[in-house]
Formats: C-alpha cells, sequence, structure tokens
C-alpha cells in the first residue's frame, strides 16, 4: 500500500562547538488509506542523543575524539584547559580530596613523572626478551 501523504520533520539546533546545525530529534509520518477507506496516519519521532548519550544543552567538543558532550559530562583539563569528554578525562585525587580533571597529555607529563620507576618497568616488560643464543662452535 502506498502512502498518500509522508511528513518528514527535523529539530535542529545551532551548534556552538562545531558550527553547524545538529539534529535534536525527527519525525516521520505516512498516511495511509486503507482497505476499509479510513486515512491511517503511522509514524515514529526519534530523539538524537549527544556522544555522551545524554540529551542535555551541549557543553562542547573533545579535542581528542571529536565527541559532543553535554554540559554535564564535557569539561577541561585542569592544567592546559582543553576540553575534554568524560571518556578522556583522567581524574587525579589532589590535596583536600578534590578531583582533578586532566587530559591525557597532561596527565603523562606530570601524573607519571612522580612514578616514573614502576612505568618505566611497566612499559618494558612486554619488550623484554628472554631469549638465549646458543653458540655453536664445533
Ligand atoms: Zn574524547
Ligand atoms: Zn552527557
Ligand atoms: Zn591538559
Amino acid at each position: 500500500m502506498k502512502p498518500i501523504r509522508i511528513k518528514e520533520q527535523y529539530e535542529v539546533t545551532d551548534d556552538p562547538a562545531t558550527g553547524h546545525e545538529r539534529i535534536l530529534g525527527s519525525t516521520y509520518e505516512e498516511d495511509i488509506l486503507s482497505d476499509r477507506g479510513s486515512i491511517n496516519t503511522l509514524g515514529k519521532v526519534t530523539h538524537y542523543a549527544l556522544h555522551c548519550g545524554c540529551y542535555d544543552e551541549i557543553g562542547g567538543r573533545c579535542y581528542e575524539c571529536g565527541a559532543i558532550s553535554c554540559v554535564k559530562c564535557h569539561g577541561r583539563c585542569a592544567v592546559c584547559s582543553c576540553p575534554i569528554c568524560q571518556a578522556h578525562s583522567i581524574f587525579v585525587p589532589s590535596e583536600g580530596g578534590r578531583q582533578l580533571k586532566l587530559c591525557r597529555q597532561c596527565y603523562d607529563k606530570t601524573v607519571r613523572r612522580r612514578r616514573i620507576v614502576g612505568v618505566t618497568r611497566f612499559l618494558l616488560s612486554p619488550f623484554i626478551r628472554f631469549e638465549r643464543r646458543h653458540e655453536n662452535r664445533t
């Protein structure tokens, strides 16, 4: 059965993080003439979540992965203040029990340096090979 009317509508917003239009939701509707002569309307409403899974206001775009997060999930690195999403935020406990949000680069530069011995051991371990050379001098 062919629909006699199709209606497609998009709800959009100007995304300050990307400068582009972003789709918030869409509605799709079609009217179908049934066998009994009635006009039936079928449709669906789709909501588009942000990359963080929320429907809230946009907080910004992650410099690392480009994900658009809401105001609650999006953050800034405490050291270099680059924008980071929840997935790329590394939380580091600081003095006073406060949690510092760091980007990966700043985490590598500051936190890891203090534990350089342990980190070096960890990084090197997969490359350690216990190969023995059997010298055959006959
Ligand atoms: Zn990210
Ligand atoms: Zn969110
Ligand atoms: Zn940083």
